[in-house]
């Protein structure tokens, strides 16, 4: 009897013991996926030196986001030390080598969300801060609000000690050609067109180069916490002042513990009226849908229908994840806990 007694007290202090370990060991799953942008980019359109940066540039970026969550880092600093790293190349449309505006500036967009709080920060219009993600970032830590815009989010920049640079730190002369050549094919359009009243599809024009450069980030950390992060020069070409759907809440970035976090590129507009990353967690947390059945429903039927070009990456708590876009091509790529690094570009790509 004593025996017995014995052995069901043990047994019961080892089922105790295995259950607080499991709740306080962190997950040991997590995982980090980026894109750099979707268009019609074209295997036979890129060099393959270029094609080589791009893949190198974002590995790379992956990587940081890698290391930090391995080493029990959050999602949300995994994300924002991916997309710093992007941020800081001027291959990607955003922080150097953001796009111009009609009226040569550079004026950018960026957003965090924080899954499992559901806290999050934006700015918007910024043209002197170095890393804008870490401005959005801040944001959310160190003020009251959501999204702040222009000069109200460089004074806070700076306040917080963010590296605040010269505007002509993002001058690239290759997105500054880009910028004269809509402009030039806007011009062109309006000289020809039939329509006198100038109404003219400016937004065709801006994507001329049909290439959308924005760049994101969502990840899932070790403790099972999600995040998403996108930040963007903006469309070329845009008009002085006109804010995307990346620092949108909901439409460019979204993140809930409880469904997925995603992160947006394509046409803003189209985005911001479709509330699309929130509506891939909304089909989950409504209609019980997979991150990949409501990702392809509202990038693949939605917007296709329409006429919104563009995708998105997204990932929800068990480390699935999806990467759909309707455009030719993506950016994108993904780093698992194998360490693992795969890079893609092109429609027909395999994780490789
Ligand atoms: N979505 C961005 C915007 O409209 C553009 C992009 O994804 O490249 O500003």
């Amino acid at each position: 009897m004593k025996l017995q007694r014995f052995i069901l007290y043990n047994l019961i202090l080892f089922s105790w013991n295995l259950f607080a370990q499991t709740k306080s060991s962190p997950m040991e799953n997590f995982a980090i996926v980026m894109h750099g942008g979707a268009g019609a980019i074209l295997k036979k359109d890129m060099p393959p030196e270029l094609e080589k940066q791009y893949s190198d540039k974002m590995k790379e970026a992956l990587q940081a986001g890698y290391d930090t969550l391995k080493k029990g880092g959050t999602a949300l600093s995994a994300v924002e030390a991916s997309i710093k790293i992007l941020e800081d190349s001027p291959l990607y449309n955003a922080g150097k080598g953001s796009a111009f505006t009609s009226d040569g500036k550079n004026e950018m967009d960026a957003s965090v969300m924080d899954g499992k709080t559901l806290k999050a920060g934006a700015v918007a219009g910024v043209r002197t801060i170095k890393n804008p993600v870490s401005a959005a970032r801040m944001v959310m830590e160190k003020t009251p609000h959501v999204l702040i815009a222009g000069k109200g989010a460089e004074k806070i920049a700076k306040e917080n000690g963010l590296e605040i640079v010269d505007t002509s730190y993002f001058f690239v002369q290759r997105r500054w050609d880009q910028m004269q050549k809509a402009k030039k094919e806007e011009k062109i359009k309006l000289d020809h067109s039939s329509d006198t009243s100038g109404s003219i599809q400016p937004l065709n024009d801006m994507f001329n180069d049909k290439k959308f450069g924005t760049v994101g980030a969502v990840a899932l950390d070790k403790f099972g916490n999600l995040a998403a992060a996108t930040s963007t020069g903006g469309m070329t070409n845009k008009k002085p002042g006109r804010v995307g759907d990346s620092p949108i809440i909901g439409a460019g970035t979204y993140a809930n513990n409880a469904t997925c976090a995603i992160s947006c590129t394509g046409h803003g507009e189209y985005f911001i009226r479709y509330t699309v990353a929130h509506d891939v967690s909304a089909l989950m947390e409504y209609k019980g849908l997979t991150l990949e059945q409501a990702a392809n429903e509202v990038v693949m039927k939605k917007l296709v229908a329409a006429g919104g070009e563009g995708g998105l990456i997204g990932i929800d708590s068990k480390g699935n994840i999806a990467m759909p876009f309707n455009s030719i091509g993506m950016y994108r790529g993904f780093a698992k806990k194998d360490g693992k690094i795969s890079v893609m570009i092109y429609k027909d790509d395999l994780p490789k």
